[in-house]
Parts: structure tokens; C-alpha cells; sequence
């Protein structure tokens, strides 16, 4: 493999450093690094700056509005952004739906849907799970029943981050029930405002709202917004969560989240401790095999070579890494963990420089991070991908 950057890639990391220094805002970068929660209105303001730079879909292929970065400056970009304290790009819209879109869409619906992620003016959310089919997904209920030039579609999703803030969410919907569960699905993109549409917030662990079930009664959607052919959306829904896995190892924010503890150590006066030392060097190196691994990956890509099994070893080792360095610096705040009242944090949601309780944020990521484990396909999942097909068993 050849790891080393090219001098374009240099270049490209500092223009990505300097944009973030110039144009992250204060209030935002002080709420991501303190991990307190972010308003729709923060997300949306930081992809404004983006989508001014022409930064929001730099990987999308020229012609459809993207810069056609190669896979190493997609990963450079990540990396700085999120290492500058800059909010994670809403992937539904740029990275799910938009290549969906654009690999297996009509030529109408690039013209109609594109732009709109590129600007940053639709939000979109991701219609997958459904309270009995998650890992399992082929066994997904909601029904698509096809009446003239519309589908009346009955049932509903769960788990659906932000569709409270979306605009339209893309859905997969049964539209075939007698044939075999992975060739009886279609890929609907479905405006949220359509009648018949109910959003019921679910709190999650942190006591925060993140999500949703949503609820489709009767709703109509023209037939022109399917995406491809009926039945065959199961293609398109692995097409769309292949790419879902490949940046999934956040090696900028394990760094910042590194650095975070160490900061904590040093104000506890724990620098020193035997026990903290040991734990703290664990993660060093963890941090550093997940970025040559990531980098691994990211040189076979370059090569031509589509990502398979190594993915999944990124999502694995990325979530798990992430999750046990929120516990450390749980343990590194002790007691000083214990108060914690999400209500204080969400009633104060844009006070951005109000210093709360200063390290709140520290167990509402540590809550938070229960979830990379179970998204995007859960790690359970991951290693049965690994033992079938990297280790053959
Ligand atoms: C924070 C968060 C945000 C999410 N956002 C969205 C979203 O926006 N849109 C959306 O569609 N979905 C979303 N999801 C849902 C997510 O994709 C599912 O939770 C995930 O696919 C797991 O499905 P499940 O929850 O039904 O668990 P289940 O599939 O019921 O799994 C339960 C447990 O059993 C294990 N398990 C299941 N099958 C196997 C097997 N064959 N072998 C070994 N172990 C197995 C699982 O790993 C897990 O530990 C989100 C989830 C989280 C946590």
C-alpha cells in the first residue's frame, strides 16, 4: 500500500484547515466540541457555509454538482472537519440518497432532487427500519399499493433520525408481498407534507430527541417518485448502505475525543496515574491502527478496488474505539458524572455561550455512543460479514 499523501492531498488538507478555522463558526464549533446538542438551525447554518463553498457534495461526480474528490480527499475532509469541531454533515441527503439518485434515478429526478441537496435546502431522512424488520430489513412491512399513477402507501418506519426537521424522507415499501422478501421492494422518496403523514418523537437514552417513528396512512405518492424499477429497490437500499459503512471510522473525532480526555486528566490531576496511563496509551494506539486501517482501505479504493469486507471493519473497530474512549472519560470525571439533567441542556440548546455544567456533554456522548454500535447495520452483523467472508467460516 502506499500511504503517503500526494502533494495535492497536502494541499487540500490545509485549504479544508483553513476554510474551518476562517468559517466555522464559534458558537457551533463550542457546542460539538463541548458534545452539547445541536439545533436544526446549527446543522443548517454550517452546511449553508459548505454548500457556499460548493463543499456539501464534494465527492459527487462533476456533472452532478460535486468537486469528484478521489476517496482520500473525501476522508481528509471528514477527518479536519470533524477534528476542527465542525458538526457532522447530515449524511441522508449528500451521501444516502443523493448517489441513489444519481446512479439509478430518471434523468427528471436528478433535475428535480439534486440541486436541492446541493444548496442544503431539503433535508432528507432515511426510511429503512421498521419495528420488526432492522438487521433483518428484507422483512419490512410498510405497503406500497399501486392505484393508477400513485402508490397508496400503509404503515410505518422507526428509528427515523431528524424526521422531525425533514422535509421528505426516502422509504423502503413493499410493493410486492407474494414474491421473495428481498424482490418485492421498491425505493419511494416520499414528501413529508403528503397527507396522511404522522411524526411521533422517540426519546432516546440520553433524554434527548434524536428520533422517530413515522406513521403513513393512506398516503398518496405519484408513481414518478419511485426510484429505478418496482421490486428491485433491495439493490438500491445495499447500494446506498455500502456507502453508509466506508466512512464510518471517525478518525478525527476519536482524535479530538483523545484529546478531550487527556485535557480532563490533566484538570483532575490523573496525568500521572499508573491506571489512567495504561488506558489512555490502549487508545492512542487503537486510534492510530484504525487510521492505518482506514488508510488501508482508502489506498485499495485509489486502487480501483471496491470496498468489501473492510468496511465492515471499519464500522466495527470505529464504533467499538469511540464507544470505550466516552466510557474513559466518564471514569476520568467520576463523580462528577453523576448529575445529569438533559432537560437543563436541551432547554439551553442555543445558548452557545452559556457554560451549562461544563461537563455535561461528556455523559450525553457517552449515552450517545450506545448507538454507533446498533446503526448502519449492528456489529453483531459486522462480524458475521467478517467470519463469512474475510475469515471463510
Ligand atoms: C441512533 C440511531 C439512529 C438510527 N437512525 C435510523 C434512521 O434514520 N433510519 C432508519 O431506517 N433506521 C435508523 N436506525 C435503525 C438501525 O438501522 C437499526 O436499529 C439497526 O439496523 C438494528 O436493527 P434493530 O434495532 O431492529 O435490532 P434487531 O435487528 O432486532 O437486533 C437486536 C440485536 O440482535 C442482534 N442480531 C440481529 N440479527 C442477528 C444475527 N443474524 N446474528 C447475530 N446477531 C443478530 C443485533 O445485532 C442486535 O444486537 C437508527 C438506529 C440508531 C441506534
Amino acid at each position: 500500500m502506499d500511504a503517503a499523501w500526494t502533494a495535492e492531498d497536502e494541499q487540500f488538507r490545509r485549504e479544508v484547515r483553513q476554510f474551518c478555522a476562517e468559517h466555522l463558526p464559534d458558537s457551533i464549533r463550542e457546542k460539538v466540541l463541548a458534545s452539547r446538542p445541536l439545533a436544526r438551525d446549527d446543522y443548517m447554518r454550517w452546511q449553508d457555509i459548505l454548500a457556499k463553498r460548493g463543499w456539501i457534495a464534494g465527492f459527487w461526480p462533476k456533472e452532478y454538482g460535486g468537486c469528484g474528490w478521489t476517496p482520500t480527499q473525501s476522508y481528509i475532509f471528514q477527518e479536519e472537519t470533524s477534528y476542527a469541531g465542525a458538526p457532522w454533515l447530515l449524511p441522508f441527503g449528500v451521501n444516502y440518497v443523493g448517489p441513489v439518485i444519481y446512479t439509478f434515478g430518471s434523468e427528471a429526478q436528478k433535475r428535480r432532487y439534486l440541486p436541492g441537496i446541493l444548496s442544503n435546502e431539503v433535508f432528507w431522512c432515511q426510511g429503512y427500519s421498521e419495528p420488526n424488520a432492522g438487521s433483518d430489513l428484507a422483512r419490512l412491512k410498510t405497503r406500497a399499493v399501486r392505484e393508477g399513477d400513485v402508490y397508496v402507501v400503509n404503515g410505518s418506519k422507526i428509528w427515523t433520525t431528524m424526521a422531525h426537521w425533514a422535509d421528505w424522507i426516502f422509504a423502503l415499501v413493499r410493493t410486492d408481498p407474494s414474491a421473495k422478501p428481498q424482490e418485492g421492494i421498491s425505493f419511494l422518496l416520499i414528501d413529508l407534507k403528503s397527507p396522511g403523514i404522522t411524526i411521533e418523537p422517540i426519546k432516546s437514552i440520553d433524554g434527548l430527541h434524536h428520533f422517530n417513528q413515522v406513521f403513513f396512512s393512506d398516503v398518496r405518492v405519484p408513481v414518478e417518485n419511485r426510484v429505478g424499477e418496482e421490486n428491485k429497490g433491495w439493490t438500491y437500499a445495499k447500494f446506498l448502505l455500502g456507502h453508509e459503512r466506508v466512512l464510518s471510522a471517525e478518525v478525527g473525532k476519536a482524535k479530538r475525543c483523545l484529546e478531550r480526555i487527556q485535557q480532563l486528566a490533566r484538570e483532575r490531576g490523573l496525568t500521572a496515574n499508573a491506571r489512567y496511563r495504561d488506558r489512555m496509551a490502549g487508545f492512542e494506539i487503537d486510534v492510530l491502527a484504525l487510521e492505518w486501517t482506514t488508510l488501508r482501505l482508502l489506498s485499495a479504493v485509489m486502487g480501483g478496488q471496491s470496498p468489501g469486507y473492510e468496511a465492515s471493519i471499519l464500522k466495527l473497530r470505529g464504533s467499538t474505539i469511540l464507544q470505550a474512549m466516552s466510557e474513559f472519560a466518564v471514569d476520568v470525571l467520576s463523580a462528577d458524572a453523576l448529575p445529569y439533567q438533559p432537560e437543563l441542556m436541551l432547554d439551553r440548546i442555543n445558548v452557545a455561550d452559556e457554560e451549562l455544567t461544563g461537563t455535561m456533554g461528556i455523559v450525553t456522548e457517552f449515552l450517545f455512543q450506545r448507538a454507533p454500535t446498533i446503526w448502519g447495520g449492528s456489529n453483531e452483523i459486522q462480524r458475521n460479514i467478517i467470519a463469512k467472508h474475510a475469515l471463510g467460516l
